[in-house]
């Protein structure tokens, strides 16, 4: 009989996994084998206790190990595992989540999307904003912008927006129509709007805080001078929200704090705290309209055989059951001045260069740009003194992102930042 392998994970098994977005000829018996979660606390197959300083890839809300998930999920699996909703097909569980992320949206009338996560969310955001726009009959409205450093994902429209060009290469011609503009300027954003025509722009994919290019919090007037800028010029405003959601910034959505009104928004990650993979988008009225007016009207030939999956929405709900019982969504903005005093203590350590964060429970701690350029292992090497002083962080071109689950107390992020402390120190020691 097959059995769960316990700790311990053998040569053999590891040996074959290729690991997303890693240097394969490194990685092989180098692994960290992760093995086990509770709270804000992981552990290693050596049993070595870390915190949990980036969420994983900043999306464990809840924290780890929390039964009420856990058992929502068992619950689901031994009352409907799983079937499709193509079509009229439905299930309570998806019904029930579309309905209850709808009534905490501040978009009056607006429908929801579930897919698999987050690039899966943007290719439906993507797919959607071309074909609204040939179903107003204006087919030649195309065009998709996003900003420099922005991450959308790995699909093919994901791929294709990303604003780190290291990460559009080797691929081939990507999809078309498609520009990248300064991640800080809005004026930019206008200037290309105007170049390519206002009429031939469909829509602008944005981040409140780009997050894998490097916690870069959108400054101060941007969002709202981007949302008037698409307004003004009829291109569609998506929030790429996969990030910022579900108490990340310390609101449900990502995107109130600012005064914006998005076309569609998406979401994944902390919809379930990533006990399981599911994702969506949240998409105006005006929007949905011409779908959903009568029978025979256009339809959206899209969706995955996993859309609406019963238990990963149950754990969904679950998830949403802890954020709001805890009051969990606000801590993100309650924690994110804490979480910089915590960080900017290392403004004094030789090893650091900028710090970025302020907006929300996320921000980045760089590397002196002189010591990255003389030392090349010094990122390796930050990483692995945090780890040696029991903290994980998720590298980044050009140091680390932090963004811890949102139950952490604030004493323990200056634990965070004297994990950090330790990386620098090692970043230094090995020049
Ligand atoms: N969009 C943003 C802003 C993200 O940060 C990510 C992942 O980190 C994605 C999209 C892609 O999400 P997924 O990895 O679930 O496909």
């Amino acid at each position: 009989m097959w059995r769960f392998p316990s700790v311990g994970v053998d040569d053999a098994m590891t040996s074959t996994y290729w690991h997303p977005f890693a240097d394969m000829g490194a990685v092989p018996g180098n692994e960290l084998v992760v093995t086990r979660g509770e709270g804000i606390y992981l552990w290693d197959d050596q049993g070595r206790r870390y915190i949990d300083g980036s969420s994983g890839l900043w999306h464990t809300q809840v924290g780890h190990g929390r039964e009420e998930i856990i058992e929502a999920i068992a619950r689901q699996l031994r009352t409907l595992d799983t079937y499709a909703t193509f079509g009229d097909l439905a299930n309570p569980l998806a019904l029930a989540l579309a309905d209850r992320l709808t009534a905490l949206a501040p978009m009056p009338g607006a429908k929801i999307f579930l897919g698999l996560g987050g690039g899966d969310g943007i290719d439906t955001a993507a797919k959607l904003a071309r074909q609204y726009w040939t179903v107003q009959g204006q087919p030649e409205r195309l065009h998709l912008i996003s900003r420099t450093f922005g991450y959308h994902g790995t699909h093919g429209f994901g791929t294709s927006l990303v604003g780190m060009p290291t990460m559009r290469q080797d691929h081939g011609p990507l999809i078309g129509s498609v520009s990248h503009v300064n991640h800080e300027s809005a004026d930019a954003l206008e200037q290309e709007i105007l170049r390519v025509g206002p009429a031939k722009v469909a829509a602008f994919f944005c981040e409140p805080v780009i997050g894998a290019g490097g916690i870069r919090p959108a400054p101060e007037g941007y969002m709202e001078a981007v949302g008037e800028i698409c307004k003004r010029h009829g291109v569609l405003l998506v929030i790429d929200s996969v990030i910022c959601a579900f108490g990340r910034v310390g609101t449900w959505f990502g995107y109130e704090r600012w005064k914006i009104e998005p076309d569609m928004v998406v979401l994944a990650k902390g919809l379930t705290s990533g006990y399981l993979p599911l994702g969506g988008v949240l998409i105006s009225a005006e929007i949905a309209a011409p779908f959903w007016a009568k029978p025979g009207g256009p339809v959206f030939r899209h969706g995955a055989t996993y859309a609406g999956h019963p238990t990963c929405c149950a754990a969904a709900l679950a998830n949403l059951d802890i954020l709001e019982s805890e009051h969990l969504i606000p801590r993100g903005r309650e924690l994110e001045g804490p979480l910089m005093d915590a960080l900017s203590t290392l403004k004094d350590h030789p090893a650091c260069g900028e710090i970025r964060g302020g907006l929300g429970l996320a921000a980045a701690v760089d590397l002196n740009a002189d010591l990255v350029k003389e030392s090349p292992g010094a990122l390796a090497r930050l990483t692995a003194g945090s780890r040696a002083a029991g903290l994980l962080t998720r590298v980044q071109a050009t140091g680390v992102g932090i963004g811890p689950p949102l139950v952490i107390e604030p004493a323990q992020l200056h634990e965070i930042a004297a994990g950090i402390r330790a990386g620098l120190d090692a970043a230094l020691a090995g020049a």
